[in-house]
């Protein structure tokens, strides 16, 4: 029997934030892998009958690798009827989707993906902000420092005085975060916020600024950092002048909003 594997999307934690969808599909699945990310709330609605796989990657104690994942999919996809990977936010956004995507296809296996809320928009919601503040903000930027293997730097090139930051996974090292944010030509009095444990019972949302960052306590991971005029209450003082007036000598380019 050829079953159907659903990528699904999780939320940042609060299970209210579940697509009805994923809701609906947890109720009556076979069996489930999930991220360590996932909330025990969102857990709290797979049926009970269901067999529950924890293949929960944290940073630095990784349980099953990623290929190992993906054989599982695959054999699960084989013999169960409804497969669901749930994984942590949004499947697509940071979550490995492409490699089992890709594994599923291989084998001619049906997949869907279904979408959940990412963790950069449980973030801007906790904090209160909006991430295209039409007033400074044009564009948003969802990274990480930590890509690939090649450990390739963040392209620069991309953000302006305009461009709104998500850095996802950033490390419980804020001094390198902010050198690096330095670095890449961020003015020093930018505005950041850090958000820990988005949307969850524990959630917590730390105001700073690139260079006071490095001296920022360690929040509980996870945690998202959001870089750039929108991560203030104040962004009306934050006007185009205030990022000629503070930024580094780099060559970012200078797209204002009008
Ligand atoms: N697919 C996920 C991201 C996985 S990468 C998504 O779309 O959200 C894991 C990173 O996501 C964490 O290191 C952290 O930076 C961020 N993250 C996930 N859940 C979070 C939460 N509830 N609060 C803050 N950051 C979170």
């Amino acid at each position: 029997m050829m079953g159907k594997v659903y990528l699904i999307g999780a939320g940042p934690g609060d299970p209210d934030l579940l697509t009805l969808k994923a809701a609906r599909l947890l109720a009556c699945a076979d069996v489930v892998l999930h991220d360590a990310l996932v909330s025990d709330g969102v857990l709290a609605k797979i049926a009970p009958t269901a067999e529950i796989i924890n293949v929960g990657k944290r940073a630095g104690q990784k349980l099953l690798t990623q290929d190992e994942i993906n054989a599982l999919l695959v054999s699960y996809g084989r013999t169960q009827a409804t497969v669901v990977r749930l994984k942590g936010g949004d499947p697509s956004v940071f979550g490995r989707a492409g490699e089992e995507i890709e594994a599923l296809r291989g084998a001619g296996i049906e997949y869907e993906i279904v979408p959940g809320i990412s963790a950069a928009l449980g973030a801007a919601a906790a904090a209160g902000i909006s991430l295209t503040d039409r007033r400074v903000a044009s564009q948003i930027l969802f990274t990480t420092f930590s890509r690939g293997n090649d450990g390739s730097a963040m392209d620069w090139g991309c953000v302006t005085s305009t461009t709104t930051l998500v850095l996802y996974m950033p490390g419980a090292n804020y001094a390198e975060v902010s050198e690096r944010l330095l670095g890449g030509g961020l003015p020093a009095d930018l505005p950041c916020v850090i958000v820990s444990q988005a949307t969850g019972a524990q959630q917590q949302v730390r105001w700073s600024r690139v260079a006071r960052l490095a001296s920022e306590e360690r929040l509980p991971a996870p945690a998202l950092l959001i870089v750039g005029r929108v991560a203030s209450h104040d962004v009306e003082e934050l006007s185009a002048k205030f990022w000629e007036a503070n930024r580094n000598d780099r060559d970012l380019p200078r797209t204002s909003v009008s």
